[in-house]
């Protein structure tokens, strides 16, 4: 800013009509690129969960900080910033904070995998968050259950546009790709016979979900729950306190019960990277194709 203003400045000395006519060429010209130019932040947890976006994108940098490699370059025409996070809430909170403030991104992915939230959700589906709550935030008495002490706040809204376009992405993914990139031995052993795209609230915690009883406990407290996992309501508290849209798409690999942790393990390593690929593919062209 400081630049063009004491250029502008200069001018002004000049002729006034000359500077009134630069500064507000300035103003219009910021206010553009703000409101249009988009640089998308995406994480992931786990190698498995991004695997193939790093290879895949155009002119990238790798910058190491605070122990993560941050990848910097053109996805699909948009310009994007991609990191693995690691496993847990602060790790997922470090990483969105760190991505804002050092890498400036304007908007974040969550993409990932996680155990199911309702009966009716099954493996080798997709969820989509409309909201996100931190289950093990218990400050009672002060503070009623999954409320973050001090903000008011127990569900932190995905932004309702990304959601909107992951959406459109999955089912696309679903109609388009799915039959084509998971191969039929992998979609027999995990009977993925009609995957689905489903929307809610995603709970996030430190915690493996592998227990039936801990997990129906949850599905009470918590309705309209689509799906547990460990570091996406982190991210949408960071988004939210930053102000910065944020959504996470997850695959689900576990019923987050006493299999989970076997199906979770088979599952990451042979088709979520898939599904987080060509999601995010469709997820970027159609954001390009509409000039982001
Ligand atoms: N044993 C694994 C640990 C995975 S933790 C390992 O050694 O790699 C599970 C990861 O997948 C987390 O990042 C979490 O967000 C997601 N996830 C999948 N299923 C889950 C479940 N049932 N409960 C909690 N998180 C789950």
């Amino acid at each position: 800013m400081l630049d063009p203003v004491h250029k502008t400045g200069l001018i002004h000395k000049k002729s006034d009509v000359y500077y009134y006519y630069q500064v507000i060429y300035i103003q219009v010209n910021l206010k553009k690129k703000n409101g249009e130019k988009m640089r998308l932040g995406i994480i992931s947890a786990l190698h498995e969960e991004q695997q193939g976006l790093m290879e895949a994108m155009l002119d990238a940098t790798t910058t190491e900080h605070g122990g993560r490699v941050y990848t910097q370059g053109q996805l699909w025409g948009i310009d994007a910033v991609c990191v693995l996070s690691r496993i847990g809430k602060v790790a997922g909170a470090v990483t969105a904070t760190l991505l804002v403030e050092k890498f400036g991104v304007t908007h974040i992915l969550f993409t990932g995998v996680a155990g199911a939230g309702d009966a009716g959700i099954a493996v080798g589906d997709i969820v989509v968050a409309d909201a996100l709550v931190q289950h093990d935030m218990d400050a009672r008495p002060l503070f009623p259950r999954f409320e973050v002490p001090l903000t008011g706040l127990a569900y932190f809204s995905s932004d309702h546009a990304m959601a909107l376009q992951l959406l459109t992405a999955a089912h696309g993914f679903l109609e388009h790709d799915f039959m084509e990139v998971i191969d039929a031995g992998q979609r027999a052993a995990f009977r993925l016979a009609q995957p689905r795209v489903h929307r809610g609230l995603i709970a996030s915690g430190d915690q493996f979900m592998h227990d039936p009883a801990v997990i129906n406990a949850l599905k009470v407290a918590l309705p309209g729950l689509v799906a547990v996992e460990m570091e996406g309501a982190a991210v949408a508290q960071v988004c939210y306190e930053l102000g910065i849209p944020c959504a996470v798409i997850r695959t689900i690999s576990d019923n987050a019960n006493e299999d989970a942790a076997t199906d979770f393990l088979t599952f990451v390593s042979a088709v979520a990277a898939n599904y987080a690929f060509y999601i995010v593919r469709r997820y970027c062209q159609a954001l390009a194709k509409h000039g982001f």
